[in-house]
């Protein structure tokens, strides 16, 4: 076999790279209600440290990069390290997930600087909801700005992710729906993880299987075929839409046995699994010297010791970190 594969024979593929811890937004699912320890410039990782990993994390076998935060847009010239990347022969895609607030400034570099596609989080339509959830004065229009020059300049697809909450956002959940008819939407309805003390509460949780149920009103979900995308979404389309309705189970359903990916934090930790404290430390190897065959020891290192699944239906949540400094 060529490749990278763990120790479950599973083929990994996929890096998403944090590029900062930091956002510009607090939302009550992802950023703990009193805020985070925020890194030092120190701390973080230079964009040739992070060329230097994906460079070996490339000759081992990912060929799939996605970058994220915190928020990583508000990290100057990450369309720098963008352009970068592409000159790494073997990486075939680059994406970005955002929350899109910084997105109708920086499309246009980002499009030339060799990004193809782009995840927007967007979680409500409603500008009072936008800012219960975000906890922040920021507008909504910006996003939607955001989103609709992402698809001017052509990035795509664009496709909109929405943590569904019950109580909060899933009363939204037929108008997003709807989008995918009448504007061709993409949209991902993900289920809310219950990780580290955020602003909701697990009672707010609403299965995939409740979704699809109310979504049914519009009309039969049929599943796309071939199958769209390469991540853990399934995707379906209403009678007569363009666009598709993709959902995300992380609790209901997990998607472990499938899992292609590894997480590089902000701060250089490479982390195995989303959902497990366990991590393997790059950055101060890196500093000292670490030759790139070193490194790609490293690499494999993390990849051997990525767990076969996540633990969260015994109860198991990572503590040391919330999304927002992992990369979601
Ligand atoms: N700032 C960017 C954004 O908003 O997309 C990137 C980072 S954010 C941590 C990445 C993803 O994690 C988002 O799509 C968000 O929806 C998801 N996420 C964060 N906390 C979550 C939770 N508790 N349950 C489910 N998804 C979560």
């Amino acid at each position: 076999m060529t490749g990278l594969y763990d120790s479950f024979q599973r083929p990994i593929n996929y890096l998403r790279i944090s590029v900062t811890d930091r956002c510009n937004l607090r939302c009550i699912y992802c950023m703990p209600s009193d805020g985070i320890y925020l890194l030092s410039h120190q701390d973080i990782l230079t964009y040739e440290e992070i060329y230097t990993i994906a460079t070996a994390a490339a000759e081992l076998g990912i060929n799939k990069i996605r970058i994220t935060g915190g928020e990583p847009l508000v990290r100057s010239g990450v369309p720098k390290l963008i352009e970068m990347l592409t000159h790494i022969d073997t990486i075939d895609d680059i994406s970005l997930t955002t929350n899109g607030s910084l997105l109708g400034r920086y499309a246009t570099e980002l499009k030339s600087a060799g990004l193809r596609r782009v995840n927007v989080s967007l979680d409500t339509l409603k500008q009072d909801k936008f800012k219960f959830i975000t906890r922040s004065s920021n507008s909504l229009g910006d996003v939607l700005e955001g989103i609709e020059e992402a698809k001017r300049v052509g990035l795509n697809p664009v496709k909109l992710n929405m943590v569904v909450m019950s109580g909060v956002n899933d009363d939204e959940l037929l108008d997003f729906a709807t989008k995918t008819i009448n504007e061709g939407w993409h949209v991902r309805f993900i289920e809310f993880m219950p990780v580290t003390s955020q602003g909701i509460i697990t009672s707010q949780f609403l299965s995939v299987s409740d979704m699809r149920k109310r979504l049914e009103q519009l009309g039969e979900l049929e599943p796309c075929l071939p199958s769209v995308g390469n991540g853990p979404a399934k995707y379906f389309r209403l009678p007569r839409a363009k666009g598709t309705i993709g959902f995300i189970t992380p609790v209901s359903e997990h998607f472990c046995f499938h899992c292609n990916r590894l997480r590089l934090t902000a701060d250089g930790k490479l982390r195995p699994c989303l959902l497990s404290e366990d991590e393997i430390d790059l950055k101060q190897p890196l500093r000292s010297g670490i030759s790139l065959a070193g490194l790609k020891q490293l690499v494999e290192e993390a990849v051997a010791r990525k767990p076969l699944h996540h633990r969260l239906a015994e109860g198991y949540i990572p503590k040391d970190r919330p999304f927002c400094q992992v990369g979601g």
